[in-house]
C-alpha cells in the first residue's frame, strides 16, 4: 500500500478518495460548534512553528482563573455551541516556576490537575462537553481526565524523530506521542489525532503516520477522526521564513489518509486554514473540525474561522450537507457504557440527537415549549426545485417513481439535513396533496382523563400519579362518574363532536369500569363520538375481567365506543419499549389491539412518541410495522406524531433521555410518515399542544393535513411541561392556516365533514 500510494499521481489519489469518502459517508459533512479555551500559553516544549506558547513575560497571569474559564464557556453556551476546547502547553511547571508557583498556591499540584477542574466545572456549570487537548500524557493522566471529558486529543503530528521543529520539545518524541495515542485506547477514549503538513517531513512520513494511527485505532477502536493539517508560517517564530504547506502536499495528504485509515475514522481539515477549503472536500474529508462563532483560533490567531452561513454554504455548494456534531462521533455515542465515563454520559445525552450528532446550534424550540421553531420551511418548495443529492436523492427519486420505502430507504430520509430537508417535506406535500388536496381539517373534541392514577410505570410518563411516580405536577385524582357526564353535556355546549377519554390505569379498575365510563358520556349525550381507551386500557380491562379481547371490545361498542386512539404505542419496537415502559404491553400486543379492534370494524389511529432514547431505525420500525398492520386491516385513519415533552418527564429528570426531538427531525417525521404511508394512510397530523401553532404552519407544508382537536382540558402534556395551552378554537386553527392560503374545515373523529353551525 506504502508503495503504491507514493508512486500514484495526485489526481487519481484525490479521486479514489473522494469515492471512498461518499461511500463511508455519503453527502454528509459534520463540524463541531465550539468555544475555545486557552487554559494556559506556557508550554515547556518550543516547537518553532508554533505561536500558542508564549513567554512567561508576554503572559499576564500564567493560567486562565476559573471565572475567566467560565465567561468564555458561557458565552460559548449563549451561542450554541456544544463543545468546550481546552487547549494548553505541556507542562508548563517543569519549565516556569511562575507556572508551578501558581498551580501549588491555588491548590493543585500539575496542569492536567487544574484542567480536570475546569473541564468539571465547565461541564456542570454550562452543559458543554470538554474536550482535552494537553498533548502527550500518560495512561494516568489520561484516566485523570476521563470522567470530565467527551473525547480527547492529540496531534501525533510526525514520527519523523529528526525535524529540526521538534528540538527542544521533549513532548514531541514519536515514542511519547505514539505512548499516549495507544493508552487512549486501552483507556476507551474517543480520541482525536492528526499530522501536521510541511514542517520538514516527507511523504513516506507521513504516511508512517498514518499508518501507526491506523494499526492503533485497528487494536482499539478509538480513534474517531484524524486532522490533516497544513503548515502556516507564522511572525514571531523560528520557521517563519519557512515556506507555507503547498497545496498539493495537503491535498495528497488528505486523499491517501482517507485510503489509508479504516473506514470508521473521520477525516478532518480546518477550513480556517486554506483559502478555497472546499477544494478540500474533494480530497475525501468529511468534517471541519472545531469551528467556533465566539472564539479565535488560539492556534491560528491570524486566520479567522468562516462565519457558519459561509461553512454550510460552500459545503452545499459542492453538493454536501453540512450537519453539527458533538465533540465524539455518533458511534462513541451509541455506545456510552463503552466510551464513556458515567459522569459524561447525561451530558452527552442532552445535546445529542436521535442520530448521536449535535442538537441544532442556536435552536432554543423543543417539543411543549413556547417558544417558536426555527424556519426551517418558511415558504413551500415545489419538488422540482428541492435539492438533494446522494442517498436521500435516490431514496425520493424512487419515491417519485411510485416505490415503496421500507426501513433502510426511511432510515436514510430520517439523515436529512439541510436543503435535503426541504427536499423530503415538498415529496411529502405532494403526495398529501395527491392524497387528500388542499384542505385543512381540525376536530372539535374534549379531552377527559378521568384518572391519572396508574399502576403502571412508565418512565416518560409525568402524568401518572402512582406509589412510585415523581408526583411533579398535579394530585392524584379519580373523576366521579357524574363529573364525566357534565363535562361531556358542556363538550356539547362547545359544540365538540368528539370526547376523547383516555387514563391511567387504576388500580381498583375492572374492565367494567370503561363500560361505566361509556355510559356515563352517553347519559350526557346520546351521539357524540367516543374515542376512547388505549390499546393498554382495553388489554387491561380484558385481562381483568378474563375476557377475550375481541369480546370485551365488542361490548364496549355496543356500550358506545366508536373508534381506539393510537396512544400507548410510544416506539413500537420492543428493544426500546424494554427501557421506555418496561411492564407496558408489548408491541405484538399492541398491534394486536388494533387488529382485533380493526376487525371488529373500530377504527383507531396510529402514533409515535419520538424524541426520548431511541434512534431513527426504532422509528422506521414503527413506521412499517404499523404500514403492515393497515395493509392487513385498513383500520387506522391518521398518523399522529407525538414529540416528546421532556420538561418533568422522569425519565429526563433522572438523566437517561435525550431532550425530545429537533425540530428538523419534528419535520422528516411528519414528512417521512406522509411518505412511508403513501396509499395506505391517508392523514397526518400535527399536535399543537407539542408543537405551537407556528411549528403546526411548518408542519402543513411537509405532508400534514390536519390539526388535530380543540383539546379542552389537555392534561397529558401539559403535565410533561408544554405550554401551548390546554384549548384552541377554530379562530386559532385558521390563524395557522390562512397565511398558507389553504381551506379549513371542521371534521368528524373519521375524517367525515361537519357542516358549518350557524
Ligand atoms: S403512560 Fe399511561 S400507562 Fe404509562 S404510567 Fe402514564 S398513565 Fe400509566
Amino acid at each position: 500500500m506504502h508503495e503504491e500510494l507514493l508512486a500514484r499521481p495526485l489526481a487519481e489519489l484525490l479521486a479514489r478518495a473522494a469515492s471512498r469518502r461518499d461511500e463511508i459517508t455519503g453527502t454528509r459533512v459534520t463540524y463541531s460548534p465550539k468555544v475555545f479555551i486557552p487554559l494556559t500559553h506556557l508550554c515547556r516544549d518550543r516547537c518553532h512553528y508554533c505561536t500558542f506558547a508564549q513567554p512567561r513575560a508576554r503572559v499576564q497571569a500564567p493560567y486562565l482563573v476559573p471565572d475567566e474559564v467560565l465567561a468564555i464557556a458561557r458565552s460559548g453556551a449563549a451561542a450554541g455551541c456544544h463543545e468546550a476546547l481546552f487547549t494548553l502547553g505541556e507542562r508548563p511547571e517543569l519549565r516556569y516556576p511562575a507556572a508551578a508557583g501558581w498551580l501549588a498556591e491555588a491548590g493543585y499540584a500539575t496542569t492536567v490537575d487544574y484542567l480536570v477542574a475546569m473541564a468539571a466545572l465547565v461541564r456542570d456549570e454550562t452543559g458543554l462537553l470538554p474536550h482535552g487537548n494537553a498533548g502527550a500524557l500518560s495512561a494516568d493522566e489520561l484516566a485523570q481526565l476521563r470522567p470530565v471529558t467527551a473525547s480527547q486529543g492529540m496531534m501525533l503530528e510526525s514520527l519523523n524523530a529528526g525535524l529540526a521543529c521538534h528540538a527542544g520539545s521533549p513532548d514531541k518524541t514519536p515514542g511519547r506521542r505514539l505512548a499516549t495515542l495507544e493508552a487512549a485506547g486501552q483507556l476507551a477514549i474517543p480520541f482525536t489525532t492528526g499530522i501536521l503538513c510541511g514542517i520538514g517531513e516527507s511523504r513516506a512520513d507521513r504516511l508512517a503516520a498514518l499508518e501507526a494511527i491506523a494499526a492503533s485505532h485497528r487494536r482499539h477502536g478509538h480513534v474517531q477522526e484524524v486532522i490533516v493539517q497544513n503548515f502556516l508560517p507564522k511572525q514571531g517564530t523560528a520557521m517563519h521564513l519557512t515556506p507555507p504547506c503547498p497545496d498539493e502536499e495537503l491535498l495528497w495528504s488528505a486523499a491517501v489518509a482517507r485510503l489509508v485509515l479504516p473506514d470508521d475514522v473521520h477525516l478532518q481539515a480546518p477550513p480556517n486554514l486554506s483559502d478555497d477549503f472546499g477544494v478540500l472536500l474533494g480530497a475525501g474529508i468529511d468534517d471541519w473540525g472545531g469551528v467556533s462563532p465566539v472564539t479565535i483560533d488560539h492556534v491560528n490567531p491570524e486566520r479567522p474561522w468562516p462565519a457558519l452561513e459561509r461553512l454550510a454554504a460552500v459545503t452545499e455548494g459542492h453538493g454536501f450537507t453540512l450537519a453539527p456534531r458533538l465533540t465524539l462521533y455518533p458511534r462513541y455515542v451509541g455506545a456510552p457504557a463503552r466510551w464513556l465515563d458515567p459522569a459524561m454520559r447525561f451530558a452527552v445525552m442532552d445535546r445529542s440527537d436521535a442520530e448521536g450528532l449535535g442538537r441544532e446550534p442556536g435552536e432554543r424550540w423543543f417539543s411543549g415549549a413556547d417558544v417558536d421553531p426555527p424556519p426551517l420551511l418558511p415558504v413551500q418548495v415545489p419538488v422540482g426545485r428541492a435539492r438533494a443529492g446522494g442517498a436521500v436523492g435516490e431514496v425520493l427519486a424512487g419515491v417519485l417513481l411510485g416505490q415503496e420505502v421500507g426501513v433502510d430507504e426511511i432510515v436514510t430520509l430520517f439523515s436529512a439535513r439541510g436543503p435535503e430537508v426541504a427536499a423530503v417535506a415538498a415529496v411529502a406535500d405532494d403526495l398529501r396533496r395527491s392524497a387528500v388536496g388542499e384542505v385543512v381539517t381540525w376536530v372539535a373534541t374534549r379531552n377527559i382523563n378521568y384518572t391519572n392514577i396508574c399502576t403502571f410505570k412508565c418512565r416518560f410518563c409525568a402524568f401518572s400519579k402512582g406509589p412510585l411516580s415523581l408526583s411533579l405536577r398535579g394530585d392524584p385524582y379519580l373523576l366521579e362518574l357524574d363529573e364525566v357526564t357534565r363535562r361531556v353535556v358542556e363538550a356539547v355546549e362547545a359544540g365538540c363532536t368528539e370526547v376523547c377519554l383516555q387514563g391511567g390505569i387504576h388500580p381498583n379498575f375492572d374492565g367494567d369500569y370503561y363500560l361505566d365510563v361509556i355510559r356515563a358520556v352517553r347519559a350526557g349525550s346520546p351521539d357524540i363520538h367516543i374515542h376512547g381507551f388505549t390499546a393498554l386500557e382495553v388489554t387491561e380491562g380484558a385481562r381483568r375481567l378474563g375476557e377475550p379481547l375481541a369480546a370485551y371490545l365488542g361490548r364496549l361498542m355496543a356500550a358506545g365506543l366508536k373508534t381506539l386512539p393510537g396512544t400507548a404505542a410510544e416506539i413500537l419496537d420492543d428493544e426500546i419499549r424494554a427501557e421506555l415502559c418496561p411492564d407496558k404491553i408489548t408491541t405484538e400486543e399492541w398491534l394486536e389491539a388494533h387488529r382485533c379492534a380493526h376487525g371488529l370494524g373500530l377504527r383507531s389511529n396510529v402514533t409515535i412518541m419520538f424524541g426520548s432514547i431511541e434512534r431513527p431505525r426504532h422509528w422506521a420500525r414503527h413506521l412499517v410495522r404499523t404500514r403492515d398492520l393497515q395493509k392487513e386491516t385498513g383500520g387506522f385513519t391518521e398518523l399522529v406524531p407525538l414529540p416528546f415533552v421532556h420538561m418533568a418527564s422522569p425519565i429526563y429528570l433522572q438523566r437517561r433521555s435525550r431532550r425530545g426531538p429537533t425540530f428538523r427531525e419534528t419535520v422528516l417525521m411528519h414528512a417521512v410518515g406522509r411518505i412511508a404511508y403513501r396509499g395506505w394512510i391517508d392523514n397526518v397530523q400535527a399536535s399543537w399542544v407539542k408543537i405551537g401553532p407556528h411549528g403546526a404552519r411548518q408542519l402543513l407544508q411537509a405532508g400534514v393535513n390536519d390539526l388535530g382537536g380543540t383539546l379542552m382540558d389537555e392534561n397529558i402534556s401539559r403535565a410533561a411541561g408544554a405550554n401551548h395551552g390546554q384549548m384552541m378554537d377554530e379562530a386559532g386553527f385558521r390563524a395557522v392556516v390562512d397565511p398558507l392560503g389553504r381551506p379549513l374545515e371542521q371534521r368528524t373523529t373519521v375524517y367525515g365533514r361537519v357542516a358549518a353551525r350557524a
